[in-house]
């Protein structure tokens, strides 16, 4: 063969998820010669031939949609006059690949359901471009052998696929069919197994109310009919759950449709090979009312796995899909475990006896300002990967929603998300998260980050490590990690949430960071108020509200958070007291704004300080909530902007778990851009505390000069 021969360099998310067999195929139907072969972090590909042109853009337009492309680079070279092309073994680079886990794709979907494919009804198939990969995966490289699929021996027409360059399923790792894989039992709470369907039995379990556990993905959740209130209330009940919303997964996007109201963007995303649960807007009536309480958003997904779809086409209705643990407990993923733990929750378990690696919760994720957000980053998305130079370290993460992140060849890697560190079974699965981390990177940590607060479970094991042990400032951990992912030189990060202990002691969570290079100040904050309770205060909104009417003696500490003021106002407008977790008394408030106003409480900027004292007297005299919960956010808009003007960087960060709500995020970037500002929201990362590991890690550059950092005692 002779014409034109190139050498392209593909980079991004490209290994394990089938671009190899897809370069494959390709060549072979342009009449190519060449080779494909993984290296380091990408996918090299040499071809010859007369149309190498057709190749490049077809390379770009159709590739595996679990591949996510950041750059193709090509070089002509010199000819060879090679006809044959090949799938090389892989060059062992220093760097492990990391796959996230993928939801079923539609060709296995397909298949599924093809009462003539030998996969038809089968829980378990996947392929190149599907199915589990970190959750299974024991080490790296990926490798059948290193997966928990290593235990089940291939049949021989899986081993034909699994052989075939030509073949969708040519190395795919956890490939199985129902002659060789893993196979479904169903059990009562007792662990007595059934003898029949268990699909069968789990569809007529929920048909008949009862609470269904199931071993996903990453690990077990907990399924009920989503359209029946007292099933869903028992649930509830039993989780000791009161009130936080609950994700609900229907058997399509078309159900979805029928739940909520599903732009295309976000039909992208439930779609998506990451498959995360998506918060979407309501429609009334389409669920029971307690799967997400005086909410206006739900959180849908579709079916993540096999096993999933099957489930779910059994049955006629949506379920709700929450994780399989109590409350502030980890995930059960092992089969006697969740037996035991999960008893006295679940009616009946649906198993199988494929091991989980390692626990991932699902993912939720939404749409904002026209692009996807994670919320909380777990199946789908973790681990995740971005550059950031440094020395190898840990970073523990913060008390609620923790993640750890370690830093290893110039690569920060977030962990998934474990959850709140309310007690040791949380505690233990942060070491084993953090532990895995190491293990599974190869990583060597000379140093660790922790929060400045001394009583967060993470800075008590971050105490455990024997490396030296940098504290960083909750609010600059917040601000660093908006500045990683989005490589910001200078910015205002406006970073507002519940609580983070300040250098002066005292609760810090309405903040305005000045960021130039690697320095910080602080320019701007709310006025402190007194916050009775200190960090209790959080469990009831009306301690915030006494702190804000000045009813407290100087004995409670003083706090700044933009969390607590939102508690404030919740319990004055009547909409919240006691809450049952965490920021119910602001997703409340966010809920009850009317819309299409943009009148505003006068929030005023004085010595930087933000003065809510005249908003506070205003919202008294307001006579509709609705009118009030607008005017208070509005108000917040208009005081970033205000501090915007006065800081004069470009760049304006919003980051903090206050910036999970809609309108108050939305409103403020639009806001600032039409100032003519450049705002940006965390995107990759949550903006809540599971971004505070990536944040830390970046404070241990050895030049970062964060000026907060320093141990107040
Ligand atoms: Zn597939
Ligand atoms: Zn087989």
């Amino acid at each position: 063969m002779s014409g034109l021969r190139l050498r392209i360099v593909v980079k991004g998310a490209v290994q394990g998820v089938g671009f190899r067999p897809f370069v494959w195929r390709l060549a072979q139907e342009l009449d190519l010669g060449g080779h494909v072969r993984n290296e380091g972090g990408a996918v090299i590909i040499e071809v010859e031939g007369f149309r190498t042109a057709e190749f490049l853009t077809r390379l770009g337009q159709e590739h595996p949609r679990a591949a996510r492309v950041d750059q193709v680079a090509f070089e002509p070279c010199e000819p060879l006059g090679e006809s044959a092309f090949n799938i090389r073994e892989s060059r062992q680079g220093s760097r492990p690949d990391v796959i996230p886990d993928l939801a079923t794709c539609p060709d296995c979907l397909r298949e599924l359901f093809d009462p003539a494919s030998r996969f038809f009804g089968y829980p378990f198939v996947n392929c190149t471009r599907c199915g589990p990969r970190y959750s299974i995966l024991e080490r790296v490289p990926y490798d059948r052998a290193h997966t928990t699929m290593a235990a089940f021996a291939m049949c021989a027409a899986c081993r034909a696929e699994y052989d075939n360059p030509g073949d969708r399923r040519f190395h795919a790792q956890p490939t199985a069919c129902p002659a060789c894989g893993p196979a479904l039992s169903f059990s009562d709470a007792s662990g007595a197994i059934l003898d029949a369907s268990p699909l069968t039995l789990a569809a007529a379990a929920l048909r008949e109310g009862l609470i269904l556990a199931v071993k996903g993905l990453g690990g077990f959740q907990l399924l009920v009919d989503a359209t029946r209130a007292d099933v869903v209330a028992r649930l509830r009940q039993r989780k000791h759950r009161p009130d936080k919303p609950l994700a609900v997964m229907t058997r399509d996007l078309a159900a979805a449709q029928l739940c909520a109201h599903v732009s295309p963007q976000e039909a992208e995303l439930l779609q998506s090979p990451a498959a995360p649960i998506v918060l979407v807007a309501s429609k009334a009536g389409a669920l029971a009312a307690n799967v997400a309480p005086g909410l206006l958003e739900v959180g849908l997904m579709l079916p993540t796995t096999p096993l999933h779809h099957l489930l779910l086409r059994a049955v006629e209705f949506p379920v709700v899909c929450t994780s399989g643990n109590l409350s502030e407990e980890p995930l059960c993923i092992d089969n006697a475990e969740a037996l035991q733990r999960l008893g006295v929750v679940a009616d009946r378990f649906l198993l199988h006896n494929r091991p989980i690696r390692r626990a991932l919760d699902d993912s939720v994720a939404r749409v904002i300002d026209g692009a996807p957000q994670v919320l909380r980053m777990a199946r789908g998305y973790a681990p995740l990967l971005l550059p950031m130079a440094g020395p190898p370290a840990m970073a523990v993460g913060a008390h609620m929603k923790n993640a750890p992140a370690i830093r290893v060849e110039d690569r920060a890697i977030l962990g998934q998300h474990v959850g709140d560190l309310e007690n040791t079974l949380a505690l233990d699965a942060l070491r084993q998260t953090a532990a895995d981390l190491r293990q599974f990177f190869h990583a060597v940590p000379e140093a660790a980050a922790c929060d400045l607060h001394p009583d967060y479970g993470s800075t008590r094991f971050a105490a455990e490590l024997g490396l030296p042990v940098l504290p960083v400032q909750h609010h600059a951990a917040h601000a660093l990690a908006c500045q990683a992912e989005h490589g910001l030189d200078s910015a205002l990060a406006v970073v507002w949430d519940g609580t983070g202990l300040g250098p002066d002691g005292s609760v810090w969570g309405g903040e305005f960071l000045q960021i130039r290079g690697t320095r910080f100040s602080r320019v701007a904050h709310l006025l402190p108020f007194r916050l009775p309770g200190g960090d209790a205060a959080a469990r009831d909104a009306r301690r915030a509200l006494a702190g804000l009417e000045g009813a407290q003696g100087p004995s409670a500490p003083l706090c700044s958070s933009v969390g607590r003021l939102f508690d404030g106002f919740a319990a004055l407008l009547g909409l919240c007291g006691p809450q049952s977790y965490e920021g119910q008394a602001a997703m409340l408030l966010e809920a009850a704004v009317a819309p299409q106003r943009a009148d505003a409480y006068a929030l005023p900027l004085a010595d930087g300080q933000l003065d809510w004292r005249p908003m506070l007297a205003a919202a008294r005299k307001e006579r509709e909530t609705g009118v009030a919960a607008a005017k208070f956010h509005n108000a917040l808009v208009e005081a970033i902007l205000a501090v915007a003007r006065t800081v004069g960087e470009q760049r304006v960060a919003l980051c903090g778990g206050c910036f999970q709500n809609r309108y108050l995020t939305e409103r403020a970037l639009r806001r600032l851009r039409e100032a003519g500002f450049a705002p940006v929201i965390p995107r990759r990362v949550p903006p809540n505390d599971g971004a505070i590991a990536l944040g830390q890690l970046a404070a241990l550059t050895g030049d970062a000069d964060v000026p907060c950092r320093a141990r107040p005692h």
